[in-house]
């Protein structure tokens, strides 16, 4: 059986391209990702980054905080009739994700728990192959396979992961336990810089931790950073470990001077914040598509969600270095699925 359209990869992205390919009627099939060991500890689980994280308070339509008292005071009775009951809570990453899912499966989308390892851009129909060994074939492909933030690969940062331990302080900065307390932030390039000025609207203090003597940042972003009174830099300083314990989470990162192996520091805080980039989940595609010099897919037509190969299509972070949101992923998955289904009928494929 020749699928109609191939949707690689389970967040925002992924699932958007799946609602609209499957209202569609392209009965789209959506290869998730494996549960392996191997994708847990890189990152790359099926439903992606926002199943790592848990509160969201940025993506619209699910308000922070009591979501029954919302409708109750915003939306008079003789409506509020028609509504299903709400949790008394906002939306975690994990329920966002778990709701998106639903919400594909509703429509039709067929969901396969397994990597796509392998992908012939050539072959028409693409032929792919599963990680469990299974070939299939589409006519049209949406990559949507995300990126993961890179770590240190410290085991202490592996064990305190949401437990003050973030790659996101869009997403986790506003938590209660940063509030008033001191928080790392490592790295020197414009993520860093925004993190960090943007945890010191909660934090007491922010430590930027640098490998080297100057930022790679741009000049206006590290000039906001060190012209912050409550930021401040340990330059040339590497972590050595991030302290803490199964109760408290964070307690603190043990620093160690680049320039001096034996001198180390202890910095005492709530969080650690890794801000050294994201490497984009590619692999799987073997240099076949056009990427930028930072391995992300180019998308070849502006505002379209095209790549180098015809049929290929790709969305969410997999194609972008910037925005990096929730919402701008389940933007470009809508953008894909359009797309794919404009080009499917434009081949005669429907
Ligand atoms: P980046 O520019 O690649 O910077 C990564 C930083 O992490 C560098 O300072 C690097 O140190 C450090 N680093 C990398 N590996 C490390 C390691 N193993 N140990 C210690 N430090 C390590 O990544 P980014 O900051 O995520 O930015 C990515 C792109 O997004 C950039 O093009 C950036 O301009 C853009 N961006 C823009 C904005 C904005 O304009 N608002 C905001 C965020 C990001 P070295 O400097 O020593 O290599």
């Amino acid at each position: 059986m020749t699928e109609k359209v191939t949707i690689i990869g389970s967040g925002p992205a992924g699932w958007t391209a799946a609602i609209y390919a499957a209202r569609a009627e392209l009965q789209p099939v959506v290869y998730e990702g494996a549960e392996t060991e191997e994708n847990r500890l890189k990152g790359t689980l099926p439903l992606g980054q926002l199943s790592q994280t848990t509160e969201v308070e940025n993506f619209p339509g699910f308000p922070a905080g009591d979501m029954t008292a919302y409708l109750d005071s915003s939306i008079d009775e003789q409506k509020r009739r028609y509504m299903a009951p709400h949790a008394k809570h906002g939306v975690s990453g994990p329920e966002l994700m778990e709701l998106m899912r639903q919400q594909a499966t509703n429509f039709g989308a067929r969901i396969v728990t397994d990597d796509i390892v392998e992908i012939d851009v050539s072959a028409r129909p693409f032929r792919m192959r599963t990680l469990s060994g299974s070939e299939i074939q589409s006519h049209a492909v949406i990559i949507a396979t995300g990126a993961r933030a890179n770590y240190l690969g410290l085991e202490s940062e592996e064990r305190f992961k949401n437990m003050g331990v973030s790659a996101c302080a869009v997403c986790d900065g506003a938590l209660p336990r940063f509030r008033n307390h001191p928080v790392v932030v490592v790295g020197g390039g414009d993520s860093a810089m925004e993190e960090a000025t943007f945890l010191t609207k909660f934090a007491s203090v922010v430590y930027i931790v640098h490998r080297r003597d100057s930022f790679r940042a741009s000049r206006i972003m590290s000039e906001r950073a060190l012209n912050n009174p409550k930021i401040q830099v340990k330059w040339n300083s590497v972590i050595d470990e991030v302290l803490g314990d199964e109760t408290q989470g964070v307690t603190g990162v043990r620093i160690r001077s680049s320039e001096d192996p034996t001198a180390t520091e202890i910095l005492p805080a709530t969080g650690y914040f890794a801000a050294i980039g994201h490497t984009p989940n590619t692999e799987f595609l073997k240099g076949q598509l056009q990427t930028n010099d930072k391995g992300y897919l180019v998308w070849t037509t502006a505002h379209r969600t095209m790549t180098s190969v015809e049929g290929i299509f790709a969305a969410g972070d997999v194609a972008d270095d910037y925005y990096r949101q929730a919402i701008t992923a389940a933007g470009t998955g809508c953008m894909s699925a359009l797309d794919a289904e404009r080009w499917l009928a434009a081949q005669g494929i429907e």
